[in-house]
This record gives C-alpha cells, structure tokens and sequence, in this order.
C-alpha cells in the first residue's frame, strides 16, 4: 500500500471514530446499579448517566433541576419501575420535553420487565395504610445479581432496538454480561450453603432484601420498619427484640441512607452484628459484581461463616 493510501485509511480511521462518538447511545439510569449494568451491557457504545448518588434512597430522590437538562437530551432512561421512583421520576420525565422517554415512549425501560420471577405481588386491595406499599413486587431485585443478570439482558435488547447498527454486539454483549453475574451470585450461594439453619436468620430494616435472602437461602425473622416506609414504634421494636432473642438471628441488614440508632440498639442488645451497606454501586469507581459481592460478604462476616 501506497503512503497515501496509508494516510487516507488513518483519515478514515478518525472520521468514524469521530462519528462513533456522536452516535453514542445517551443512557440516563435512576440508580447507580442500573448506570453499571447499561454501562457493562453498552460499554463504549453508550454513554450512561446515574440520576442518583449511592447515597440517596431511591424511593426519595431530590429532582434537581439538571437533572431535566439530562433527561432532555437521553436517548434511553432506564429506571427500576414497580413504583421505586413514583416519588420523584413522574415530575422529571413531565419536565424534560422529550416525549421519548415518557411513560410508553420507545426511549423508556423499567428493568423489571426483563424479570422472571418478582416477589411480594399484592394481591387485593392496596392502600397506603399498609405502608410505602409497591403493589406490582418489591422493586429492591438488583441485590440478587441473578435478576441483574435477567436486566443485562434485557438491557441488551432494548438498545438493540433503538441503535440496530450494533444490535448483534448488544445481545453478545448482554450474554457475556449475564454470565458473569450469575457466576458471582453461585460462587456466593455455595458459600452461604455452609452455614447452618440458625446462622442464617436476619432481620432487615427496610423490606428491601427479598431477593437477595432468596439468592443466599437466607431468612427474615422481622423488619424493623413495621411496614414499609413506616418508622417503627416502641412496640414493634420491642417485638423486634424478641423474635431476635427467640431466633438468635446474628444480623441486623440494612442501607446506609436509613437511621441507625434503633438497629445499633436491637443488635447490641440481642448480640447481633449491625450490617450497614450501600443501597446502590459507586457508579464510575465500583462494578456491579464487586457491589453484590461487597453486601455478600459483610453479610457472611456478620453470620459467622
Ligand atoms: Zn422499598
């Protein structure tokens, strides 16, 4: 090959790098898990957004103002669904003017859809005398990296429809993705199958850990949260306390962004172990296997494995 036609391969190269670049897919995620997920599924053919800190509980996000500049501009928000975000997406997608990734717009997905298997379904009547109750399942399934790796899936079809030049590199993609999660989630089953019948009794704080106890054959003995969403009174956690005591349950679970004193008092007093970890992945600086991972095995210290 001639040098020029060296240089003009080079010139190529550049062009459609450049245009590469403005063709990236815009992911915004309502949660740092989702933002790593998308991101893994997506890698540099997407550019992924988390709308929250890890921090922040998601059913109470604060909707700053550019957060709308964002959402204007995303190809695809990404949420969690099941009335997670009731709270405060509604208002975001109402104000963003960007009719696609509205309720039923193509650049809208609730990750659930991508599930199986939800838990927690009401059946009959819901009222809100039952708490922050979500009616369609419970919304916390990204602690069990099983429903994460039914979500990359997922993921990977959905950007396969709305980018289907790469359709092929999502769905492999997604594949690999999934793999991968599943094989963090069995490496931690078979660790947590060590432990006995009463080492594997918790109580969690707010009712967000279904999946996960269903992932690790773990069992809820009490929530202290009497119902979701609801502070607990003296009473209930006074039968907190005994069922504790009854069960010898070792730990008490729950997310950094919920008030400590009342599960620092039930576990100093039933001689369990408080287990305080983070409700979302560090977007950017952690992954989505090392965030299920890190849960997993503050939960195993504290059971005593
Ligand atoms: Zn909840």
């Amino acid at each position: 090959m001639s040098f020029t036609g060296v240089i003009v391969l080079a010139l190529l190269g550049v062009l459609a790098s450049v245009g590469d670049a403005k063709a990236k897919v815009r992911v915004a995620a309502t949660t740092g898990t989702l933002a790593a997920i998308a991101g893994d599924v997506g890698g540099e053919l997407v550019e992924v957004t988390a709308l929250s800190a890890p921090t922040e509980d998601p059913h109470y996000v604060d909707a700053r103002p550019n957060l709308v500049l964002t959402l204007n501009h995303t190809d695809l928000l990404v949420a969690t669904g099941l009335e997670l975000e009731v709270g405060w997406l509604p208002n975001l997608q109402k104000s963003a003017r960007n009719p696609e990734i509205g309720p039923g717009g193509r650049g809208y997905y609730e990750a659930h859809t991508a599930l199986s298997h939800l838990a927690e379904v009401a059946t009959g009547r819901v009222d809100r005398a039952q708490g922050d109750i979500h009616a369609g399942g419970n919304p916390h399934y990204l602690y069990d990296p099983r429903a994460g790796a039914e979500v990359a899936i997922g993921l990977g079809t959905k950007l396969a429809e709305l980018d289907p030049a790469n359709a092929a590199t999502y769905v492999t993609r997604a594949q690999s993705v999934a793999a991968k999660y599943r094989s963090v989630g069995e490496t931690q089953r078979a660790r947590f199958a060590a432990l006995s019948a009463e080492q594997r009794r918790v109580v969690s704080y707010h009712a967000s850990w279904p999946y996960l106890l269903d992932w690790l054959a773990l069992e809820q003995v009490e929530t202290v949260e009497p119902k979701p969403g609801i502070a607990p009174s003296p009473a209930h956690v006074a039968t907190v306390l005994q069922r504790m005591r009854a069960t010898g349950a070792k730990a008490v679970l729950q997310e950094e962004f919920y008030p400590r004193g009342t599960s620092e008092k039930l576990s100093s007093l039933a001689g369990a172990k408080l287990v305080v970890v983070p409700g979302a992945v560090r977007f950017g600086t952690q992954t989505y296997p090392e965030f299920v991972g890190q849960i997993a095995e503050a939960l195993h210290a504290a059971l005593g494995g």
